[in-house]
């Protein structure tokens, strides 16, 4: 036991180094990285680009709060208007404060337009949104939730692709359908296009906003800057955390002039959300996502990983069931006996690393900086980790 609040356990192994894909703990041994912090080190450890960018600004300023101008915010977020559906960003500092403070911008809307009734929002079975108080009752995952006291009002859950459900849930008083495009917790589930198109047709039937959650999908993770982008679905909101700076705390909501509008002074705030440190390397983590061919290397990765997750899958067909996903994020379903979690202490001994997910899901969410070197080990470790689990069914 230590100090530390148990909500995680105690976890056992400690990290003193990181680079590129591989991560040294403190007894020297290295593991391949393909957990990159739950899809944050997105361009790995310490990439040049990104320690530079952070060093500089360190040495300069740090934290002056949102009483004043900080141009490189006003910098960050043109640059994401100018390469997304929105005309405004909102910074924060994490996931579910992006998710909070996009419902939070859709019933400010809908008021600011003389419908204060309208403020529920529409949400998704087995999603995930974080752990405030508002974001756990948006997801209502009962593990999440017990002893919490009773959910906040104001989120209607529905079942995932089941457009008669989500249609007989819009009432009068619906302010905004939530979804990730792709559930990442949940089980690594990416929505069909075919439900999101829906999704905006409903919406824009009933006056609703679309709100997405690409606080995991986001930032290049799929191998477009956003993964609503292969639907050619656009939100009014998004939310975005994660990978949008490389693994500094950063956080933003992205909306729509109409949006942004009636999110007049006042309307919300953050202390720490958009400060120089954290707008310094998500500028310059956003350098290097949108450099020549970048996303089309991590598509190429993808592929070459896919294909031999794929052989995987069907080798060790009593472990595997399949995989699914989009870019560099990847889900392995683990066929029961077997368990997400064995399979990734498995993977573990073999000096991979991995993140379970919910459905006996195993995600695999490397550095998008990976190449040849790291696919081919990474599927070695996991060719081994799926044979030590097969070799105990024939037992
Ligand atoms: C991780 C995650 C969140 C919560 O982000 P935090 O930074 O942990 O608050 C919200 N939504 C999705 C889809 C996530 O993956």
């Amino acid at each position: 036991m230590n100090a530390v609040m148990p909500t995680y356990g105690h976890p056992t192994v400690s990290f003193e180094k990181g680079e590129g894909a591989y991560l040294f703990d403190t007894e020297g041994r290295r593991y391949l990285d393909f957990a990159a912090g739950i899809a944050v080190n997105s361009l790995g450890h310490s990439h040049p680009h990104l320690v530079a960018a952070l060093k500089d600004q360190a040495e300069r300023l740090w934290h002056v709060s949102n009483l004043y101008n900080i141009p490189d915010q006003v910098r960050l977020a043109e640059r994401l208007c100018g390469m997304s559906f929105a005309d405004a960003v909102f910074f924060c500092n994490s996931g579910t404060e992006a998710m909070e403070g996009s419902v939070k911008a859709a019933r400010r809307y809908h008021a600011a337009n003389g419908s204060p009734e309208k403020w529920r929002s529409i949400t998704l079975e087995s999603s995930f949104h974080g752990r405030t108080l508002a974001m756990l009752s948006a997801s209502k995952n009962p593990k999440h939730l017990d002893g919490f006291g009773d959910p906040a009002d104001g989120f209607d859950i529905v079942p995932v692709h089941n457009m008669n459900a989500l249609r007989d849930a819009i009432t009068p008083e619906t302010a905004a359908i939530v979804v990730e495009p792709i559930q990442g917790e949940g089980g690594l589930r990416p929505l069909e296009d075919a439900y999101l198109k829906e999704l905006r047709a409903a919406a824009d039937e009933f006056g609703l906003l679309l709100v997405f959650d690409e606080v995991q999908t986001g930032f290049g993770r799929t191998g477009r800057l956003f993964a609503h982008e292969w639907s050619g679905v656009t939100p009014d909101i998004m939310g975005c955390a994660k990978g949008i700076a490389g693994g500094f705390p950063c956080g933003a909501i992205l909306a729509t002039q109409a949006v942004a509008d009636t999110m007049t002074a006042g309307t919300h705030g953050s202390t720490f959300g958009g400060n120089p440190l954290a707008m310094a390397v998500a500028n310059a983590t956003l350098d290097v996502l949108t450099g020549d061919g970048f996303l089309d290397t991590v598509l190429q990765s993808s592929a070459k990983l896919v294909a031999g997750l794929k052989d995987l899958a069907a080798r060790y067909d009593t472990v595997l069931e399949d995989v699914r996903g989009k870019g560099l994020m990847l889900g392995m379903i683990v066929k029961a006996p077997h368990t997400n979690a064995a399979l990734g202490e498995a993977a573990r001994e073999q000096g991979l690393l991995t993140v379970v997910a919910g459905e006996n899901v195993l995600r695999m969410l490397p550095p998008l900086v990976i190449g040849e070197t790291e696919i081919a080990e990474a599927l070695a470790a996991m060719d081994k980790a799926c044979a030590s689990l097969a070799s105990a069914d024939n037992d």
